[in-house]
């Protein structure tokens, strides 16, 4: 057991590594995006990753043969840092512009900002970030410790990593508690970030079923999404027929949270049917993954949190909205704080 505070006066500061090794927890956006800035800055950086892909929210979902996008839907861009990584993206084709139908026969035309999708599934968007990375999938941190040679990171499955200079934390907020908790003020800093589970239902449909529009939100107290998969760019369906990603309401998905996958499946498509007035089809494939930490309900409000004393912080896009966007920003954000208390 340890517990971090702030150094008394005189006491030595923790000791400066000798080794430019950084440890970044996660492989969602925030944790490939400040990776990326930390190699381009020289450090040798290492990503641990609980799942056995990377991504994380930004994910391509492989049901048989067919891919859906499960968690986020497209991308917009506010800033020009993001601007700019988007048309990387799009120039070497790992994104193209969506302009969904949304309503019956138009084209959209009045969303504030462009749209993008990851082609040809979301998780593309994160590729380029994680080049020249040494990436560990399947590693699910489960302490920090600090030793006098650096950080040392501990697996749920009792294997050990480091010494690391500086770790960057890339989890979502509630997780970051888990693991930050006993840094002195970091525990009351996360505490004020809420985030709300999402239920992500998958359909794929023998024939084209749903109206001409391409995307609803906001339908019912049920339903906060629908969007006609297929019509994202690159994302035919072989044998025609279609695919449909349904996101349930944050407050429906906190209800139900603890339900039956299946059965939160066969609901949700039941409601998608009463509110677009649908025959009664049954879907070739139909499944249900539960975000837990899905959406940020209250963001911190900062950019990142950083230590440049124990040299450990976290990043995330619930620091400063709930976009994917903010992620980017918040883990260029990190990095480029830690590359300085570095040097
Ligand atoms: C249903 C849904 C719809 C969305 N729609 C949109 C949208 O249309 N547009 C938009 O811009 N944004 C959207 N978002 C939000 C967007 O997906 C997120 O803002 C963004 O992906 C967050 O990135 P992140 O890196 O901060 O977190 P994450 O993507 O959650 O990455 C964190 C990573 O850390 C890993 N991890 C967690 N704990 C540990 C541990 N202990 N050890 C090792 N690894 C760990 C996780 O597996 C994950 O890969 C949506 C999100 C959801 C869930």
């Amino acid at each position: 057991m340890y517990h971090l505070r702030p150094p008394r006066r005189g006491e030595a500061l923790a000791r400066k590594s000798l080794t430019q090794k950084v440890a970044v927890i996660g492989a969602g956006l925030a944790g490939l995006s400040c990776s990326s800035y930390l190699r381009r800055a020289g450090c040798f950086v290492e990503v641990f990753e609980q799942e056995r892909i990377i991504g994380g929210r930004v994910a391509t979902a492989r049901n048989g043969l067919v891919a859906f996008d499960s968690g986020a839907q497209y991308l917009t861009a506010r800033s020009d840092k993001f601007r700019s990584y988007i048309n990387e993206l799009v120039s070497s084709g790992y994104a193209a512009r969506w302009d969904p139908k949304t309503t019956s026969g138009e084209t959209k035309g009045v969303q504030l900002h462009t749209w993008y999708v990851g082609t040809p599934g979301m998780s593309s968007i994160v590729r380029p970030l994680a080049e020249s990375i040494l990436v560990h999938t399947g590693k699910k941190v489960h302490t920090l410790k600090p030793t006098d040679k650096g950080w040392t990171i501990w697996f749920e499955d009792q294997t050990s990593a480091g010494p690391f200079a500086a770790v960057a934390v890339t989890v979502p907020a509630p997780a970051a508690r888990l693991l930050l908790g006993r840094v002195e003020g970091m525990v009351e800093t996360l505490s004020r970030v809420r985030m709300v589970p999402t239920w992500s239902v998958m359909v794929r449909l023998a024939e084209r079923t749903l109206p001409d529009q391409d995307v609803y939100s906001d339908m019912s107290e049920v339903l906060r999404w629908i969007a006609r998969n297929s019509s994202k760019p690159g994302r035919n369906v072989s044998g025609g027929g279609e695919t449909v990603v349904i996101h349930a309401s944050p407050s429906w998905s906190r209800e139900t949270e603890d339900a039956d996958p299946e059965a939160v499946a066969e609901e949700i498509w039941g409601e998608v049917t009463r509110q677009l007035g649908l025959p009664a089809v049954t879907p070739q494939q139909i499944s249900a993954y539960l975000w837990r930490h899905g959406l940020v309900e209250q963001s911190l409000g900062e950019s990142f949190i950083y230590s440049s004393h124990y040299k450990v912080g976290a990043a995330g896009d619930w620091c400063l909205g709930r976009l994917a966007e903010h992620a980017y920003e918040s883990g260029q954000g990190l990095g480029k704080a830690i590359v300085s208390s570095l040097i």
